[in-house]
């Protein structure tokens, strides 16, 4: 903390936008006109310094300008809190209170969070405290009992309030007749509420259009996804119009499509212009809607490219927490007996809350076979696939112990389950994996994609492999982006063996003829065969080809370690071997994926201890479910933070250490946003320096007292400008020029003023902003010119660093805030001034000694070249 002004900021003052010193904006307080009291007069009648306080003193003593927008804020967030005290029992949680206030900004976004955050509750609170404005708000949930559950919850609700606020609910559960009465009250407008499940949406849509929602919530953007169209139908509903959509989406593919072509070529010309006349009209479009979108994402990831219709039209890129965050002991089994007895033996060792996962090839039928067996042995067990659901039911109230399903990326036991406080081991009867014959019967995309890698592993120098390494890229890169609707359709082409039409079908079906030709080939089955983390098994005279599926495994083993309020709860993984080569392989791919995981033997683990961890930690989280947990504890396990570095590029690094996280834009600013279930955490970059010493003001830019209204020397800082035509970086503006850059009068200027703005928005919405600009002198300094305006709008602000870009140093620095370093602060700010004025001066004197006007001298050569004259005259 400083106890004198080190500065003075321009444009500055959170009031009025007038100058004002670093001293008060520490302090929160905005500048001498906008509050007439001395920093310390005001202190003492603030006391502990709030937003609260500040903007109270500050009307009574003179007028709000930008505070005005503060308080309003402050006032319904304050009502929102009461709406929830009211219904729920408490205070908003840090993360909803984030939310909350994004919403009442007007803001579209996505949700990132871990289990027992409240998504649904807020989702809930939120549409109710609209409802009492007399707006409406549309839920959206993925399944009928979810629908019933929220309707139901509502209704409770409302009768808490007292309130005359309509909940209309459309479900599959419903009676004809109550259905049509539903139907009814949506076309005649008669709600306030509406909830329904994703498959209204595709149903219905038209029946909501032109209702004027004013809050929409997606929860499990997945499900709406299965349809792209539904982004489509969201859009709609929100106000775009059919052509405003596909406008944004000649857009969307038109940024694509540059990225292939060669820059400066004819067509590069054509189409970057083309996309900035779609760009110019798309922001004004961005603007026209007054509905709020939220969207969540459970597991899946959005694939598509219809879904970066969010991101132009709303400014927002949904994103998903990570499945390489987790906290599992992963071990193995070397069967001494049959598989199916080592099974009975872990689970009686381990207990209740098991899933076991079989192998993809030996089915249903064999997880049928393993449950009976488990049940003979006194274990209750049941089979849980897509059409026996009802055992997940009876798993999740403790009536069942252990669920046996098939591990495969998007069964049902893979991904359709989410019981953080009731799974506690996996155990694996084989190796997660993929299987298919050499003849390729069924050409799955994914199949032939996985078959031409091996035989790219063994063809040596063959001729082909040139071909065969450009449909591999191909390949992967369709498959990165395509919805999966659109890979089944393509499989099943591929296996009707139709002539190929698209670009795709053809890249398909050429590396299908490879690979089925290649395999054949003696020689390089003998290759196959000898692969170290391939199996190859002969089943009735076929070939078939085993390899490892490390990403079903790290899903699958997922299920036993979730992130929650308070953390990642810890998790056992147990695999039983039964193909060496594969476990080989897997355990390989696991180490590259997640840099920690290390496979350990089970026999020689302390089991006891673990389990005591993994139940404390269920504990934990039925705590937090069943609200049992006050919220002030809550908030010391969980936290929002900001972290501020200074390049853009480092900012997204960090934030991909995390999973893939939902980014939002500002034009070409962006704040990524990532959940560890300890820090919602956001990241931004300042893009460098922020201020630099402006050039007007003072003696070069520095107050000198007598001359100005200060006591001390004091620099005057502007934020830094740049042309973005011809290059040039500036500080002021030309007073009689106005808002053009001073070299070549262009208008297309970067101002960080945007940036700082953008920033202090995004510092009003967490609890913690961790100022992470490089660990040095100048690093201080930016750091410090952008704390000292975040401040007025951080509940707590702390710098911090890190000496290397890892994972690990980013956990440290988050961990391991600091306060600022005075010192370090002022070196710089000395170094600055000394720039500047024996720089100016200097070079002022070599101009008109020799000149020139392009001669410049330096802070540090200038002295030492006096020193090194000085010392040759006194050896003269
Ligand atoms: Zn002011
Ligand atoms: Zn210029």
């Amino acid at each position: 903390m400083l106890e004198v002004p080190h500065g003075i900021y321009r444009y500055g003052c959170i009031n009025c936008g007038g100058e004002i010193s670093d001293l008060r904006l520490q302090h929160m307080l905005p500048c001498e006109k906008c509050l007439p009291l001395h920093v310390t007069d005001a202190l003492a009648l603030i006391k502990e310094p709030s937003h609260e306080k500040v903007v109270e003193l500050t009307e009574k003593l003179s007028k709000l300008h930008s505070l005005r927008s503060l308080k309003t804020l402050i006032s319904e967030l304050n009502e929102v809190n009461r709406l929830f005290e009211k219904l729920i029992g408490n205070r908003m949680w840090n993360a909803q209170e984030t939310w909350a206030k994004r919403v009442l900004k007007g803001q579209s976004f996505s949700i990132v969070a871990p289990t027992g955050v409240g998504k649904t509750a807020f989702a809930m609170v939120m549409s109710l405290y609209f409802a009492l404005k007399n707006q409406k708000s549309y839920i959206i949930l993925p399944t009928t009992p979810l629908v019933i559950q929220v309707y139901n919850r509502l209704k409770e609700f409302v009768e808490k309030l007292n309130a005359k606020i309509s909940v209309v609910a459309y479900h599959a559960k419903l009676s004809s007749k109550n259905k049509k009465e539903a139907l009814e009250k949506i076309v005649n407008e008669e709600f306030h509420i509406l909830v329904t499940t994703s498959r209204f949406l595709t149903s219905h849509y038209e029946k909501l259009l032109g209702k004027k929602f004013k809050f929409i919530v997606v929860d499990d953007v997945d499900a709406i996804l299965k349809s792209s169209k539904n982004v489509d139908r969201i859009l709609m509903i929100m106000g775009f119009t059919q052509e405003e959509i596909e406008l944004t989406f000649k857009l969307i593919r038109a940024k694509r499509r540059i990225l292939t072509l060669k820059a400066g070529s004819e067509e590069y010309t054509k189409l970057s212009k083309e996309i900035e006349k779609l760009q110019t009209f798309v922001e004004k479009l961005s603007k026209k809607t007054k509905t709020i979108l939220i969207v969540s994402s459970a597991t899946g990831r959005p694939r598509g490219l219809r879904v970066k219709l969010f991101r132009e039209l709303l400014g927002f890129e949904v994103g998903t927490r990570s499945e390489f965050l987790r906290a599992i002991i992963d071990s193995y089994v070397k069967p001494k007996d049959t598989i199916e007895n080592e099974v009975v033996r872990i689970v009686k060792l381990l207990g209740k809350g098991g899933l076991v996962f079989v192998p993809v090839d030996k089915g249903v039928v064999y997880a049928e076979y393993l449950a009976k067996k488990l049940s003979e042995n006194n274990i209750v067990a049941k089979v849980f696939t897509s059409k026996e659901i009802k055992a997940l039911e009876e798993f999740s109230r403790g009536k069942v112990n252990v669920l046996v399903g098939v591990a495969t990326y998007y069964g049902v036991m893979v991904r359709g389950l989410d019981l953080p406080e009731v799974v506690r081991y996996a155990v694996f009867t084989g190796i997660p994996r993929f299987k298919f014959s050499t003849k390729l019967e069924d050409p799955h995309p994914l199949n032939i994609l996985r078959a031409l890698i091996i035989v790219r592993e063994v063809i040596g120098e063959r001729r082909e492999i040139e071909a065969i390494d450009k449909l591999i890229v191909k390949m992967r890169k369709y498959l990165a982006i395509a919805p999966q609707a659109a890979v089944t359709e393509l499989a099943e082409k591929l296996r009707q063996g139709k002539k190929p039409e698209t670009d795709v079908e053809k890249v398909f079906s050429e590396a299908l003829q490879y690979a089925r030709k290649l395999m054949e080939d003696p020689e390089i089955k003998q290759k196959i065969r000898e692969l170290k983390e391939v199996a190859v098994i002969e089943e009735e005279g076929k070939m078939f080809i085993l390899v490892p599926d490390v990403m079903t495994y790290i899903q699958a083993s997922g299920r036993t370690s979730r992130m929650f309020v308070g953390g990642i709860t810890k998790g056992l993984s147990v695999v039983i071997i039964d193909d060496e080569r594969l476990f080989f392989g897997l355990s390989r791919r696991l180490k590259w994926t997640i840099e920690e995981a290390v496979f350990t033997d089970f026999d020689s683990l302390e089991l006891s201890k673990i389990l005591e961890e993994i139940d404390k930690d269920r504990e934990l989280v039925k705590a937090v479910r069943e609200g049992k947990v006050k919220v002030e504890k809550a908030r010391e396990w969980f936290r929002t933070v900001l972290l501020v570095v200074e390049s853009p590029n480092k900012a997204r690094t960090i934030a991909n250490f995390f999973g893939k996280p939902t980014i939002r834009r500002r034009g070409d600013l962006k704040v990524y946003e990532i959940t560890t279930g300890k820090y919602l955490l956001m990241i931004t970059a300042t893009g460098g320096h922020v201020f630099d010493l402006a050039v007007t003001p003072g003696f070069h830019g520095v107050y000198v007292p007598g001359e100005h209204y200060v006591d001390t020397y004091l620099p005057v800082y502007d934020t830094i400008k740049k042309c973005l035509d011809c290059g040039y970086q500036f500080t002021e503006y030309v007073k009689e020029k106005g808002r053009v850059c001073p070299k070549c009068g262009s208008r297309n200027i970067r101002d960080s003023l945007e940036t700082l703005n953008f920033i202090k928005e995004l510092a009003e919405e967490v609890d913690l902003v961790l100022v992470g600009t490089d660990p040095d002198t100048e690093g201080e300094k930016i750091g410090w010119d952008i704390a000292v305006h975040l401040r007025p709008y951080a509940k707590k602000l702390m710098r911090t660093e890190f000496h290397e870009v890892t994972k690990r140093a980013i956990i440290e620095a988050l961990d391991n805030p600091r306060e600022f370093n005075r010192f370090l602060i002022e070196a710089q700010v000395v170094r600055r001034i000394e720039d500047r004025w024996i720089g100016f001066e200097l070079s002022r004197r070599l101009w008109s000694v020799f000149g020139k006007h392009w001669l410049s001298a330096g802070r540090v050569q200038t002295p030492v070249l006096g020193w090194i004259i000085k010392q040759h005259k006194k050896w003269k």
